[in-house]
């Protein structure tokens, strides 16, 4: 059977969390490990980073830091992962749900506007499979209507807009690092900020609404409750194993991309024939090779692909549920404008195997499969 998902391990992976235990004692939060991995971020992305539990978290910093309150309104597309809008919803918002790009899966930034209103407060894009939105118009909406914009970059790291990191572009954006991301430390993320003048109450809300990164560099000579906060950061043990991938980063991705391209250059003839769609990469991006998904036709396609595919020892997968339509959505949420894209493509979506340690010719027995099925 070929997984569907398995969590990148590289060598070291397992010295490195051996040291945090036996060498460097220490267990807990921001020690020598969190640093090291603080360190490759700052430079790489030249933003201050805060390691933290997961992009969950991030995305609640975010949340907390743009001063969400109860009656606000934030826009995102309703294709994502259930993150993006709980993070918000938890600060009492109201989720608007905006129809995605049929292209990328991204949110729709030509229907942004209409959907913002007195009490519009943020936008928050996903930057799908690691495809970036389109950040300059968000930016310029969110300047001319002067809204937050927090980037659920989740599935974004080492890609890129315009030569930009994603992440880096809105006033706050969230990696994930969780086992199903293309770097991982099995559960947890990395909340950016791009605003110095958010830095400081960042630091306070990830340290349980106290001034201890302060009194740890020594510039305060005790720590207090000094604002509200939450506990968001990560063991050392996790940032351990987080730390090797991150040595070999560019490697990873291009083993990736080539496992990505093998897909694509193997399926081709398929969308050629009009049996499938192949995902976009627009040209402002270069994208990470998160994921490698195809368009079947219509749902009962899908269905029976995925069978065919686990039939042959292939585990493929779909999501979201568009989360306009769950129980959750319908009572914190609300569609804006008509559902052209986000149900009907999420219902053709299924996404191939694809993780650092999958085989080329593995890549290629997939996709033959996938050919052979529309050839039946
Ligand atoms: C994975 C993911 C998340 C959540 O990440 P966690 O680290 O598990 O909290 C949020 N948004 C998107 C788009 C994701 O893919």
């Amino acid at each position: 059977m070929i997984s569907f998902n398995e969590p990148i391990y590289v060598e070291k992976g397992l010295d490195y969390i051996t040291d945090a235990i036996v060498k460097n004692r220490r267990l807990n939060g921001d020690g020598p490990f969190t640093a090291m991995c603080t360190k490759w971020f700052t430079e790489k992305l030249n933003s201050k980073v805060l390691l933290t539990t997961s992009c969950t978290h991030a995305l609640e910093m975010g949340a907390i830091l743009s001063e969400i309150s109860p009656g606000d309104e934030v826009i995102m597309p309703s294709f994502t992962f259930v993150s993006t809008a709980d993070a918000f919803v938890l600060r009492g918002a109201k989720v608007k749900f905006v129809d995605i790009r049929k292209d990328t899966m991204n949110i729709d930034e030509a229907l942004i506007e209409q959907a913002i209103t007195e009490k519009t407060r943020a936008i928050v894009p996903v930057h799908y499979a690691g495809v970036s939105c389109e950040m300059d118009e968000i930016m310029a909406l969110a300047k001319k209507y002067n809204l937050y914009v927090i980037e659920d970059a989740a599935q974004g790291m080492m890609s890129t807009y315009k030569g930009k990191a994603l992440g880096t572009i809105g006033d706050f954006g969230a990696y994930s690092f969780h086992e199903t991301k293309n770097y991982t430390m099995g559960e947890g993320g990395l909340c950016i900020i791009n605003n110095e003048k958010y830095v400081e109450r960042a630091e306070i809300i990830r340290e349980k609404g106290t001034d201890r990164a302060k009194f740890f560099r020594g510039e305060i000579d005790k720590y207090s409750w000094v604002d509200v906060g939450s506990s968001y950061l990560p063991s050392e043990m996790n940032a351990a194993y987080l730390m090797p991938q991150l040595e070999i980063a560019e490697e990873i991705n291009n083993k990736r991309l080539k496992l990505w391209d093998i897909y694509y250059k193997e399926l081709k003839s398929l969308e050629e024939e009009g049996q499938i769609e192949l995902p976009f990469i627009p040209n402002y991006c270069e994208h990470n090779a998160h994921m490698f998904y195809i368009k079947a036709k219509d749902l009962e396609e899908r269905s029976a692909l995925i069978e065919y595919l686990m039939n042959n020892g292939i585990k493929a997968v779909f999501h979201y549920v568009p989360l306009h339509s769950a129980k959750a959505g319908e009572k914190y949420g609300e569609f804006v404008g008509e559902d052209k894209n986000t149900t009907k493509e999420s219902e053709r979506l299924l996404r191939l195997p694809m993780f650092y340690g999958l085989k080329e010719e593995q890549a290629e027995y997939i996709s033959s499969k996938v050919r052979e099925f529309y050839k039946r």
